[in-house]
């Protein structure tokens, strides 16, 4: 369980987007393997948030260095002087492009044994999205032929989604709790979907780095434990904090109207919450092409964390919190996750 295939041979490993939300997932699971681990951290990034980030992970034995993947020149130093092997990236939605310059830099140096460019979601070859989702997806697609185009090795990581109440409107729903007051449950509930953990994310990419099953291929996260419909979420939860919460249901027409109104990034989120939820893209379609490879094929013996456990992870949050409350406020105690059943867009 948790063993790092081929573990010797893991080559030197650059992170872009640490200070992110699946970028930390992945660079944890990065130390966590031993391997050398070397994130890019943009000297503009100011918020105290990250920064706490960056410095938890530098305590775990990151090594930062400071640019921006769009400094093509700086990139080709960076990887020749450390002598990177992997390249993983996950920048945000908004930066997709910006990986461009990044691939010309893989290109010119060529010594890079493996990319892993910013998805992290659905195969954006196969689904589609309403905008503003599509226009996402049609960036990361040219990524994907650029780095095709350029011979560079890659691996897809086509983890579905992140094990948490899935917000409509929230890019992070694994920063906020399930709802503590009612559900709100797309079309009639019964659309499943894959909801995998964010250590888990990051556990089975880094594996996936080095094992030659993977190159150039779309890696599919399909853990047939963590397949469950919106009702089955909502009763878990139920289970968790001992109570029946009402249920709300939002429309197909509702997350069209939240799609159509533009506002980026909720936006982009409904969109793909609709292809998620009412047209089932994570579940429409087959493992045919010889592209294609299902992760817990490759690791049989390696086990994801189910989402019952990711809810027993929530319920301990408010659990905490509520004894934390009730103690006297001290300095050790005035920092406390807060339960909201509300979700902070982003
Ligand atoms: P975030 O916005 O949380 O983080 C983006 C990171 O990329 C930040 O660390 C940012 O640095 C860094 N970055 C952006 N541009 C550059 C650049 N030019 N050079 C160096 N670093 C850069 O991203 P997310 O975690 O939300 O998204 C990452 C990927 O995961 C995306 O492809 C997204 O679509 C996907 N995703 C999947 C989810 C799922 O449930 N499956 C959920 C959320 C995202 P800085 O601090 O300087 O801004």
């Amino acid at each position: 369980n948790g063993s790092y295939p081929n573990e010797s041979e893991a080559g030197q490993t650059v992170v872009i987007g640490s200070s992110g939300f699946i970028g930390r997932f992945i660079t944890e699971a990065c130390l966590d393997s031993g391997r050398p681990t070397y994130i890019l951290v943009r000297s503009s990034s100011n918020s105290p948030s990250k920064a706490s980030t960056i410095k938890f992970l530098q305590d775990k034995g990151a090594i930062v260095i400071y640019g921006s993947i769009t400094d093509q020149e700086f990139m080709e130093k960076v990887l020749r002087e450390y002598r990177i092997e992997v390249v993983i990236s996950a920048v945000g939605g908004e930066s997709i492009l910006d990986q461009l310059s990044l691939i010309e830099a893989i290109k010119n140096v060529n010594t890079v044994k493996r990319f892993v460019p910013s998805e992290f979601g659905h195969d954006i070859d196969r689904a589609e999205p309403v905008e503003p989702g599509l226009t996402m997806y049609e960036q990361k697609s040219k990524i994907r032929r650029q780095i095709e185009e350029c011979g560079i090795p890659y691996s897809y990581i086509c983890c579905n989604s992140i094990a948490a109440w899935p917000y409509h409107d929230n890019t992070h729903p694994a920063d906020v709790l399930p709802p503590l007051d009612r559900f709100q449950i797309y079309g009639d509930g019964a659309v499943k979907a894959y909801f995998v953990a964010g250590s888990d994310i990051g556990k089975f990419t880094v594996m996936s780095t080095d094992d030659d099953r993977t190159l150039n291929k779309t890696v599919h996260f399909q853990p047939p434990s963590n397949l469950l419909n919106m009702n089955e979420m909502a009763s878990l939860w139920e289970t968790k904090i001992g109570r029946v919460l009402p249920r709300v249901t939002i429309t197909e027409q509702d997350l069209l109207q939240r799609a159509q109104e533009m506002r980026i990034p909720q936006s982009v989120v409904a969109a793909i919450t609709h292809d998620i939820f009412i047209n089932g893209c994570q579940i429409n379609f087959s493992l045919d092409k010889t592209t294609d490879v299902e992760i817990c094929s490759l690791y049989p013996n390696t086990s994801f964390r189910t989402i019952a456990e990711c809810f027993d992870d929530f319920a301990k949050k408010i659990s905490d919190n509520e004894k934390a409350v009730s103690k006297p406020v001290t300095a050790s105690n005035t920092d406390i996750f807060v339960p909201t059943a509300k979700p902070e867009a982003l």
